[in-house]
């Protein structure tokens, strides 16, 4: 099959101007302009003797009868979005918790939330959330959740990273037995990920196992790191609210009140005396960094992924998030929604516009990068090659199309962007 579009963005060169994709089964097999994508489709048809082994011309043979074209007229075709941070758990709470006075508040704010809901309430919950992310383009997610014993409910419409979030504050005692009973739950799926929730919540040996397991597994990890003043506050002077908050539960705190503080913990321990594991740790936040954390991941060769997410970073009032620091040391990074706890949305356009605000030299191309191709990467998928974040021959054909007049330039088009898209997954309609 042929898919063909005014212009095809396919994040390696510049947009293909009256472009098409061959697609055969869920990958891509070939893309440029639409007149070239057909000649040589009818070539390789031409040229493969009956009867040949599955060749490249066989294969597209195959796929489809020369001429099977789906022209879908004045649309932009651009890879599908990715979305390296959520937790659809909280779908449901969208406009239920307003802004606190701090984010210990807010904490509490959403645990009274969640104590009214069932496991029936977090099930419809993803399944909306799912709903949501797909109607605003979204292919690819990694998905946060609280509750791995649910995931065997839900059949994901996208392709998504399964991440059990965990804490063990209230049993440290417990680490390894809560991270293993997490796995057997993930195992029902095909993609899973560990996420030690965060530095306050989830013990030193939490983070070990869950390590331990991304070696053994070769998984993705994720946590939330230096996300607000009040956690800086709780490492580097052990005081402020969250201090307070967290001592009150009970967690050991003897690593607080120290200057250097929670960067040298946790995944980014230098001490360690494993071999780090950079390539396989998304951060999420990283907006509260001294500058003897700056020092310490300046000084790194290894350089984990991030994920910033604008609209919720905004609704918190975090500090500036250093994005021009960060991406000068050499970090990738990417954008995510957070969960509507802290958002109005999951819309990742609505992201790159949020995002453009504070970056205003940001380039919208850029922007792009930041949720097809960096996504990609912090996934491990643009490894041997790759698989997802670009339209090029060999990755899956999963796509999102928007309508586009071509009155600007395109990558203008696809961040200004505001309705519900059309998605294309392993190259069907989805
Ligand atoms: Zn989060």
């Amino acid at each position: 099959m042929i898919v063909r579009a005014r212009v095809v963005v396919t994040m390696d060169g510049p947009p293909i101007e009256n472009g098409a994709v061959a697609i055969f089964d869920d990958r891509i097999v070939d893309v440029g302009r639409f007149k070239e994508v057909k000649a040589r489709y009818r070539k390789s048809i031409d040229d493969s003797p009956p009867g040949s082994s599955p060749s490249r011309a066989s294969r597209l043979r195959r796929a489809a009868p020369a001429g099977s074209v789906v022209d879908l007229g004045e649309q932009a075709l651009l890879p599908g979005l990715i979305n390296t941070h959520c937790h659809l758990d909280y779908t449901c709470l969208r406009g239920k918790i307003g802004p606190q006075k701090s984010f210990t508040d807010w904490i509490r704010a959403i645990n009274a939330a969640k104590a009214r809901l069932s496991e029936e309430d977090y099930v419809a919950s993803i399944n909306e959330g799912f709903a949501e992310a797909k109607r605003f383009g979204t292919t690819t997610i990694a998905n946060l959740t609280a509750y791995p014993e649910l995931i065997a409910k839900i059949d994901e419409p996208i392709r998504t990273w399964w991440f059990a979030e965990l804490i063990d504050i209230r049993s440290p005692d417990r680490a390894n037995e809560i991270v293993d009973l997490a796995i057997e739950s993930l195992k029902s799926k095909k993609i899973w990920g560990l996420a030690p929730h965060a530095l306050f919540t989830a013990s030193p040996n939490l983070f070990h196992r869950c390590e331990e397991i991304a070696r053994r597994e070769n998984i993705s990890l994720t946590t939330h790191l230096a996300e607000s003043r009040e956690e800086m506050s709780m490492f580097r002077d052990g005081s402020g609210p969250l201090y307070e908050f967290i001592k009150e539960i009970g967690r050991p705190m003897g690593d607080c009140g120290h200057e250097a503080r929670t960067l040298t913990s946790g995944p980014l321990d230098a001490r360690s005396d494993r071999a780090p594991l950079p390539q396989k740790w998304i951060i999420a936040h990283l907006n509260e960094l001294s500058e003897s954390d700056f020092d310490l991941v300046g000084r790194s060769k290894w350089k984990f992924h991030i994920v910033h997410c604008p609209r919720s970073h905004g609704y918190f009032a975090h500090s500036p998030f250093p994005f021009e620091r960060l991406r000068v040391l050499g970090f990738n990074i990417c954008l995510g929604t957070d969960s509507l706890a802290s958002n109005e949305n999951l819309s990742l356009f609505a992201e790159m516009r949020a995002f453009q605000q504070n970056e205003p030299n940001v380039s919208p191309r850029e922007l792009l990068e930041m949720v097809t191709v960096n996504a990609a990467r912090a996934l491990n998928q643009s490894r041997n090659g790759g698989t997802l974040g670009r339209i090029r021959p060999g990755f899956h054909a999963d796509f999102t199309s928007i309508p586009c007049r071509g009155l600007r330039d395109v990558f203008e088009e696809i961040v200004a962007f505001d309705q519900a898209s059309t998605i294309w997954l392993d190259g069907k309609r989805a």
